[in-house]
């Protein structure tokens, strides 16, 4: 029983883009993940529905309750008598980035515009963010310019790990951590996200070509229910950002990044050798009682060890693509390639 629980709760996370079969038959999908925020959701809807009202195009609100413990479920279930609003609830708490998955998975909107659901940040934000996308950019992010979480613990850290993600990646945005961004449908195709990922879709969208722009957004402080989040996230937002980085460079190509670092730990056993053999021949002092024989062995075994795991990621590289029939690269658009081959001449003359 467990088990099969298990398994549907997994197929709803991994399964890719499974429901997604009447997508853009509404104009606008708002992506909400809540997890216990039962006082939040009725004055979240009573100041969403009306700012969606006044776009003038057709939407849906997704919220996907995350496993709460309290009266969230009620309350959503309570506020979808709106058919508008449409309610995904998990059976246990997997997390924000997985909630925000299964909302991508099941949107129909051509334009996805993820929020938070304690009312930190503002719907009257969504028209400003739809109206830079239709200047023609394909993702808009949120900036808490005016961030109200406390400082020491919350926006000093998170400014930190912004630096530090814009460094790495390359792709300059001043706040990742903002919930509410505004994307066209086709930049979420395709991506599986994990952990703390969903702050990295901007970066891997900016890497696959998308136009991408940043957009002060109004931040209120939380006025009901607690934050869910503490200091260790910095650290998880971090080692998410090293998965990101290593699996969009060297996914198709593991070995060179352990082949590189097998390499040079043999060529540190290699030298730490040479100068222990430098010092007996030349100096005639005895290695023996230096720390060189255990970097020449350490330097060594790291070094074949390295290569070996590289290798063994190269085949678990093949096993992925062509177990799976994927392909790893992407194609944009294909001309003149649903016509019939030209007559073949040959035959003929
Ligand atoms: N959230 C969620 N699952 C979790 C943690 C958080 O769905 O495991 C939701 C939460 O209900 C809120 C949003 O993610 O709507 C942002 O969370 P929070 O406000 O705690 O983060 P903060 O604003 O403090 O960074
Ligand atoms: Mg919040």
């Amino acid at each position: 029983m467990t088990r099969s629980l298990r398994t549907r709760s997994m197929t709803l996370l991994l399964a890719p883009g499974s429901a997604a079969m009447d997508t853009g038959t509404v104009s606008v999908s708002v992506l909400i993940p809540v997890y216990n925020e039962e006082d939040n959701i009725a004055p979240l809807c009573g100041r969403l529905i009306p700012a969606l009202d006044g776009l003038g195009r057709s939407f849906e609100v997704i919220f996907v309750n995350d496993g709460s413990t309290d009266g969230t479920e009620a309350e959503l279930q309570r506020v979808a008598s709106d058919r508008r609003i449409r309610v995904i609830n998990f059976r246990r708490n997997v997390g924000q980035t997985a909630a925000m998955m299964a909302g991508i998975d099941h949107a129909r909107g051509d334009v996805i515009v993820p929020m938070d659901g304690d009312l930190q940040n503002d719907p009257q934000d969504i028209a400003g963010l739809l109206a830079k996308l239709d200047e023609g950019y394909d993702v808009v992010s949120g900036w808490r310019a005016d961030r109200q979480d406390g400082f020491l613990l919350r926006t000093l850290p998170s400014k930190m790990a912004n630096k530090l993600i814009s460094t790495i990646s390359g792709v300059k945005l001043n706040d990742y951590g903002c919930t509410l961004k505004a994307y066209r449908r086709q930049m979420l195709q395709g991506y599986r996200l994990y952990g703390e990922m969903h702050r990295f879709v901007p970066i891997y969208a900016r890497w696959q070509g998308a136009k991408l722009t940043e957009m002060p957004v109004r931040h209120h402080p939380r006025r009901h229910g607690q934050s869910k989040y503490g200091l260790e996230r910095v650290l998880k937002v971090v080692l998410d950002l090293v998965v990101v980085k290593f699996l969009t460079q060297y996914e198709t190509k593991p070995i060179y990044i352990f082949g590189f670092a097998g390499l040079m730990f043999m060529g540190l056993s290699v030298l730490a050798g040479i100068y222990a053999i430098y010092l007996k021949l030349v100096d005639g002092i005895s290695f023996i009682l230096t720390p060189l024989p255990l970097l020449v062995t350490m330097g060594l075994v790291t070094g074949v060890m390295c290569i070996l795991m590289g290798l063994l990621a190269e085949l678990l590289v093949r096993i992925y693509f062509e177990s799976q029939g994927k392909s790893h690269y992407s194609i944009k658009t294909m001309l003149n390639f649903d016509e019939p081959p030209p007559p073949d001449r040959s035959l003929r003359d």
